[in-house]
């Protein structure tokens, strides 16, 4: 291919337990799908589940130190199960969807909460608060049957912020898929983010996140001083 200059390297994640890699092709995400971080976030826990994206390079391999991202002085952290797309196709049947996995990771949704809440305010995009470079880190992905419950928790330098179970999701991991699938074609190699318990919270210059699901994985992430 007579490119103009190189093409940027395939994002891509790793698979556990494997030398291979899961080539990124998109990254969704579902907003508000606990109820309980709906309400702290001002929803009331019962609208329909509603999606949007990050690039697929701002993914993050776990254990990654990376710098403190501009442009926000509250940036928070949404530990999130992640679901890694085997199979693509469009207006998928709830009840088919867990046949379109690869499998499921530990995420963290990096969100710039002052940049969103201003874009809420103002009725405006949410691309700066969501979707900025080295916002989507990752653990190895682990092929594997679908966790349907289990503890999902974050903690700050330690201390743990974010505690749930992915019981507790509102729309569950097929009913997303479908949903999803209504309003996009998707891809083997996509990623769905597929939201975060209670107990957001800021992250600072020089702290380190880490986190888990139970039988999925672990995730930890640093930020320079
Ligand atoms: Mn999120």
């Amino acid at each position: 291919m007579n490119f103009v200059f190189d093409p940027p390297a395939r994002p891509s994640v790793a698979v556990a337990g494997t030398g291979a890699r899961f080539p990124v092709r998109r990254i969704f995400c579902v907003g508000r799908n606990y109820a309980a971080h709906a309400r702290e976030m001002g929803g009331d826990g019962r609208e329909p589940p509603f999606f949007f994206t990050k690039p697929a390079d701002a993914v993050v391999a776990s254990g990654a130190t990376i710098p403190y991202p501009p442009d926000t002085a509250d940036l928070h952290h949404e530990i999130e199960l992640v679901v890694a797309l085997g199979k693509g196709g469009a207006d998928i049947p709830v009840e088919d969807a867990l046949e379109h996995v690869f499998g499921y990771a530990v995420g963290i949704d990096l969100t710039r909460r002052d940049r969103q809440a201003e874009a809420k305010q103002a009725g405006k995009p949410w691309d700066v608060a969501k979707a900025f470079d080295r916002s989507a880190p990752i653990s190895p992905i682990r092929p594997g049957p679908h966790p349907g419950e289990g503890r999902i928790w974050l903690a700050v330098d330690g201390q743990v912020r974010q505690d749930g179970d992915l019981r507790d999701m509102i729309w569950t991991v097929p009913e997303v898929i479908a949903h999803l699938s209504r309003s996009f074609e998707l891809c083997a190699g996509d990623l769905i983010y597929t939201g975060t318990p209670e107990g957001v919270g800021p992250v600072g210059r020089g702290q380190t996140l880490t986190g888990a699901i139970a039988g999925v994985g672990e995730i930890s992430l640093v930020f320079a001083a």
